[in-house]
């Protein structure tokens, strides 16, 4: 059976005055119903962008799209903003990091979280009021009919995280895109909202878009991870693959650099070290060479040279032998 999600040889590109962005460079991927994929890199690593390219958000007039992305059959690259307009907030939703620059100061919580409903069913304001009450509710804000009259300013940021993600699931959406959607938040109300998300996971069936630069917080969240740099997809496998057996450089970093992977390993804190590659120079090669510290166990010139590419499956996209790939990082580890 054809995949929920399909995003085929994506490639975006944003014109600005210093030159040509190439903000997704040649991205495939699949996402099945009701499951969810982590994608993970630093900033600039082209995950917001992909996202906002499969919503159809991006600036028409500057951005350069191309490539597939069907969902459920559907072709949405190309699609017209009428088709577009009618699935966002509907049939794909979006939760973003900072509730405070998605909500509107000047209208009530309980309006905002009613408007797609209003928009998508058609059904009066009393209708959907009571529906953004139910909907409060499921996302445990406490005294909903009264909250529900509160203006975003009265919430905490924990609570306004909440009403966000009422407003996402408010039509029961299939896709759910969370980018870095509790990034704001401190750890205690972190894990408070990831259990609920996946609490409403359940309930509601939806695959989730999870978008994060720390692989930390999906750990216990995705299905799958893909894994990117410089606008390329470098690593694409199950969670448990991707945290227990990685095998890119890049993956490798990533997960040095998180505080604690597992009770019984002991990984050394390392950040990677460099800087994020050029969107507008991209490094010839890998997109990686710059920050790598394995070039030297790839034969000839080929990092720099060559770019490698990321096989269908699990996979990196990494010069180094299957071998090294796998035996590298473990290696490195300390049994306590
Ligand atoms: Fe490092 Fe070369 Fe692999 Fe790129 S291809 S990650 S530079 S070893
Ligand atoms: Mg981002």
């Amino acid at each position: 059976a054809d995949p929920f999600l399909s995003v085929r040889d994506l490639y975006v590109r944003f014109s600005t005055e210093d030159g040509i962005v190439k903000a997704v460079d040649g991205l495939s991927f699949d996402l099945e119903r009701g499951k969810t994929l982590g994608i993970v890199g630093e900033s600039g690593s082209g995950k917001s962008v992909t996202n906002l390219s499969v919503l159809g958000l991006h600036n028409p007039q500057s951005t350069e799209i191309r490539g597939e992305i069907v969902l459920d059959g559907q072709e949405l690259t190309g699609a017209p903003e009428k088709t577009l307009e009618g699935l966002r907030g509907n049939k794909m939703a979006m939760i973003f990091q900072d509730p405070l620059t998605a909500l509107s100061p000047y209208y009530t919580v309980g309006r905002q979280i009613a408007e797609p409903f209003i928009k998508h069913t058609g059904v009066s304001r009393r209708e959907g009021r009571l529906r953004a009450i139910e909907m409060l509710t499921k996302v445990g804000i406490p005294q909903p009919k009264l909250r529900v009259d509160d203006y975003p300013h009265q919430f905490s940021g924990g609570m306004r995280q909440r009403a966000m993600i009422a407003m996402a699931l408010i039509c029961n959406p299939s896709l759910l895109i969370a980018d870095e959607p509790t990034t704001a938040l401190d750890v205690t109300v972190q894990a408070q909202i990831l259990d609920l998300l996946k609490d409403l996971q359940q309930e509601f069936g939806s695959a989730i878009i999870f978008i994060t630069h720390d692989l930390g917080v999906i750990a216990n969240m995705a299905d799958d991870i893909l894994v990117m740099y410089g606008g390329r997809a470098i690593e694409r496998g199950s969670v448990k693959e991707i945290l227990t057996t990685p095998q890119h450089p890049y993956t490798w970093g990533l997960l040095s650099s998180m505080p604690r992977l597992s009770s019984d390993i002991d990984v050394p804190l390392h950040p990677i070290p460099g800087t994020p590659p050029s969107l507008l120079n991209p490094p010839s090669g890998c997109p990686f060479h710059p920050r790598c510290a394995f070039t030297d166990k790839v034969d000839g010139n080929r990092c720099s040279g060559e770019r490698p590419a990321l096989p269908a499956g699990r996979s990196a996209a990494c010069h180094l032998t299957a071998e090294q790939k796998q035996s590298i990082f473990i290696e490195s580890i300390q049994p306590r």
